[in-house]
């Protein structure tokens, strides 16, 4: 397991090309990367990005600095995720992405089917089997340098696949892991940065994480200004209180993991609801787990130290967690198999 030294201040875990393609990851455990090797003959091997209407190397990838994308997060994004070859619900990632841009007034000048093949593409030229698959629509740049005037701005969209990043390392994912929640900051409110559209207004989640650093924890849950639970870097948070579930409704991205792990509860019978959580319920869980693509379903062994149930993953997330990755090699409507 990964010590408390090893801990980063960021919680996504790099996972580089060639011979180290693969995270360790527990033995007999459910998450186990394909057994293949890459072409190297090919520049595209390993990481491939879209841009402006190109494929290259991920190596080269490059965006303007005057993409209002980068000077004011002016942007929207999604990262989906393939698993054992196959890409898990893109179509989900696709209308959230839509969805926000709608929202945003951002125009992506291209159709759903449309970025899905470019995305596709990325992946089968990258020929990773296991890859983290990003797509960010901006507000992009204008003719003249800096150009401020929202109606001069041509609207971007970049897209990239990449080795696997984990938000919690494969370790952490089986055995648990530690969280804090910040004394310093809060989660944005819904009306400051809207939590539905996914964002790279990270300045609440990234405080967060290093005060989870200075604490020696892996990562943190933010409350928001009522106190109640809203999500932490990257991830949505789930509470199981006498074999309930429970995720809170507001201040937190409507996740595609946690959408995953709703559907899965309700197979298993489980009474899953969005609504309030309140800070007094975080601490009383019998199980907490952070989802999120980059990191499946992760149980949280510990809050601020203290122990959550007796201190191991508790039986129902392990539940949910092994169904979940179970999903990535069943066939059905949530994967498609890429064409390598
Ligand atoms: C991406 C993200 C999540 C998790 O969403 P998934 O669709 O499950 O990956 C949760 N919260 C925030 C703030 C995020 O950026």
């Amino acid at each position: 397991m990964t010590s408390l030294s090893d801990i980063g201040t960021s919680n996504l875990v790099a996972v580089e090309p060639g011979a180290a393609i693969r995270e360790d990851t527990p033995a007999g455990s459910v998450i186990q990367y394909s057994d293949y090797e890459l072409d190297t003959s090919s520049p595209f091997a390993g990481g491939v990005a879209w841009i402006e209407g190109e494929y290259m190397p991920a190596e080269e990838a490059k965006i303007s600095i005057f993409d209002t994308g980068f000077g004011h997060s002016d942007l929207t994004y999604t990262v989906a995720h393939v698993w054992h070859g196959n890409i898990f619900r893109l179509g989900d990632h696709l209308d959230r992405l839509l969805d926000g841009s709608r929202k945003l007034r951002l125009d992506a000048g291209m159709s759903k089917d449309e970025l899905a093949e470019i995305t596709k593409k990325c992946v089968s030229l990258s020929q990773l089997r296991e890859s983290f698959v990003n797509l960010t629509v901006t507000r992009g740049y204008g003719k003249r340098k800096g150009e401020k005037d929202l109606t001069k701005l041509t609207h971007q969209v970049y897209i990239y696949a990449i080795p696997y990043l984990w938000a919690f390392p494969p370790a952490e994912q089986i055995f648990g892991t530690t969280a804090v929640v910040p004394r310093h900051v809060r989660r944005a409110g819904r009306n400051t940065v809207d939590p539905t559209i996914k964002n790279y207004q990270w300045g609440d989640l990234t405080a967060a994480s290093f005060e989870a650093k200075d604490r020696g924890a892996r990562t943190a849950i933010l409350l928001d200004s009522d106190n109640c639970v809203a999500e932490g870097p990257g991830f949505n948070v789930c509470i199981v209180k006498d074999g309930k579930l429970a995720s809170p409704s507001r201040n937190a991205l409507p996740g595609i993991t946690r959408k995953t792990v709703f559907e899965i509860a309700e197979q298993m019978g489980i009474d899953a609801t969005l609504r309030d959580v309140t800070s007094h319920e975080l601490y009383e869980a019998d199980e907490l787990m952070a989802v999120t693509t980059a990191g499946g379903v992760t149980p949280i062994n510990s809050l601020d130290g203290e122990a959550i149930g007796n201190g191991e993953p508790g039986p129902m997330t392990v539940a949910i967690r092994d169904r979940f990755w179970a999903l990535m090699d069943e066939p059905s409507p949530l994967i498609e198999a890429i064409q390598y």
